[in-house]
């Protein structure tokens, strides 16, 4: 499920299929910065994750960091006659994919939307270069947006695709998985109340929608240091 904040449009995207899930967490477009493109991450989300499980769903067994550089550049040309897609502020978005191929669970991840696994223990697939940013001001994130040493999101250019992260996990033994927005993530990442392994519990046991609840709680009441009060949230729980 997936629940933007409240009155306001959903800039996530979420999409799943027999043995694949797609999640993609736009970016919020800074309040008086010109992106260079009308459109807006939501737009965004929509076009790429669109594009991305249209791919998924041949089941053709196409490389995942193949498939995110396609629908990139498909989304591209979508709006480059009305959009300048060299301005380093275009819209932006996470990419994090789930597919079940034969004995495996391929991963891939392409900035801060995390992926949770459960094979007994807990391991969490999370691109956390995000985090490392030495100043989180416009201007140095700005800089270090989409190059080495810096971070990377899904926008106009394919080739950032390749800088996804990308692994698998035998199907044996894999109980359980979770696909993540960082929305959906906070009270783990953000508010420190609960340990990974519980949020699976919450997911598996009460549902998707209660962790949303629970985060929206957490948020009225907490402080966050940094980024938004509060998020869209989405969350995807995959039984093995
Ligand atoms: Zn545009």
């Amino acid at each position: 499920m997936s629940e933007p904040v409240p009155g306001q449009a959903n800039e996530d995207f979420v999409a799943a299929g027999p043995g694949w899930v797609v999640l993609l967490d736009g970016v919020t477009a800074l309040p008086g910065i010109d992106s260079g493109c009308r459109h807006d991450p939501a737009w965004l989300v929509r076009r790429i994750g669109g594009q991305i499980a249209a791919r998924m769903a041949l089941e053709d067994g196409e490389p995942l960091p193949d498939l995110v550089a396609e629908a990139i550049k498909v989304t591209g040309e979508a709006h480059t006659g009305t959009c300048d897609l060299e301005n380093p502020d275009n819209p932006s978005a996470t990419v994090s994919l789930l597919r079940r191929r034969g004995e495996v669970v391929e991963w891939y991840v392409l900035a801060d939307s995390p992926i949770v696994v459960d094979t007994g223990e807990i391991v969490v697939f999370r691109d956390d270069r995000v985090d490392r940013l030495p100043s989180y001001t416009v201007e140095a994130v700005r800089k270090v947006r989409n190059s080495p040493g810096g971070f990377w999101v899904a926008a106009s250019n394919p080739e950032v695709a390749y800088e996804g992260l990308t692994g698998e996990v035998p199907v044996a033994g894999l109980k359980r998985a979770a696909v993540l927005s960082d929305g959906a993530s906070r009270l783990v990442e953000v508010f420190e109340t609960m340990s990974w392994d519980g949020l699976l519990q919450v997911l598996d046991e009460e549902g998707p929608r209660e962790l949303v609840r629970r985060t929206r709680v957490a948020e009225a009441s907490g402080v966050v240091e940094r980024g938004k009060r509060y998020d869209d949230a989405t969350a995807v729980l995959v039984r093995f």
